[in-house]
């Protein structure tokens, strides 16, 4: 399935490169920005879970807590390029963030193209019910642009403009789906975990990406629905990524931030792939 076909003359890419001949691809940067990198309880005063991957071809957010509209305009990121929003589930530091997009591209950053939104099964539903929740009187009337959803089905790509998305399971949620994705775009590769327990499917989907962004709760507590620095260190050898950034990051991990030999994701952190 291919969303927003329209995304190839799309004139609201200011901050994306242009597109060059695909043989030139190799030193075409892919730009991933970590918006926010703390857990749900802001831990050291760090946002919430979101990263913007800018490409030549798309420029998506991976996640969309409550703290992203601020997060990007900190950074000095306009929000017109984005082409879609990809949900890893629908906690509200995953998801909250998406009604105050809504109200920027009615009233502060206008928009008309469509804007997509990929997430686990419910993702529809339950946007609309937040935005509800959040801004009745506006919710009750249209949008100025179109909302096209995706629901992802674990296992099976599916694809927004020139982005390749392999979504998969991931031990979170008892109940809801919880997704880790694999993010293929203008020859660059990606890893996110989204929230996870340990999962093997982790070790599997890291190889042969470029930077695998993973979750990184605890230090001393271990659960199977997040992880902690100790499991990721013991596989970190069986990771197949070239750059892992660990992010999400709970008090725990900076209360050990001595103990910690992988990198760090901080807010603001800009990486070029
Ligand atoms: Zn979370
Ligand atoms: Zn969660």
């Amino acid at each position: 399935m291919v969303i927003f076909p329209d995304s190839g003359n799309n004139p609201h890419k200011p901050t994306a490169k242009a597109a060059v001949p695909s043989d030139e691809s190799p030193t075409v940067a892919v730009r991933v920005t970590f918006l926010g990198t703390g857990d749900a309880f802001n831990a050291r005063a760090c946002c919430h879970a979101s990263y913007f991957v800018e490409a030549p071809s798309a420029a998506l957010l991976l996640d969309c807590g409550p703290s992203t509209l601020l997060a990007m305009k900190r950074d000095g990121h306009s929000v017109d390029p984005i082409d879609a929003v990809v949900l890893s589930h629908l906690h509200g530091d995953h998801f909250g963030g998406l009604p105050f997009f809504f109200l920027a591209y009615t009233f502060d950053t206008p928009r008309q193209r469509p804007l997509t939104i990929v997430g686990p099964p419910g993702t529809e539903s339950r946007v609309h019910e937040l935005y509800r929740a959040m801004y009745r009187d506006l919710s009750s009337r249209p949008l100025p642009f179109e909302l096209r959803f995706v629901e992802a089905t674990p296992g099976v790509h599916c694809a927004v403009g020139a982005v390749d998305l392999l979504p998969f399971a991931v031990p979170h949620q008892q109940t809801e789906i919880s997704l880790a994705y694999r993010v293929a775009v203008d020859g660059r590769s990606i890893l996110y975990s989204g929230d996870s327990g340990w999962t093997e499917a982790l070790v599997t989907h890291s190889r042969g990406t470029d930077l695998f962004i993973c979750e990184c709760c605890f230090f001393e507590t271990r659960v199977d629905f997040h992880l902690d620095y100790p499991r990721i260190a013991e596989n970190r050898e069986r990771f197949g990524c070239r750059r892992l950034v660990l992010s999400h990051i709970g008090r725990e991990v900076f209360a050990h931030r001595d103990e910690i030999r992988e990198e760090l994701g901080r807010d603001g952190l800009l990486i070029e792939l």
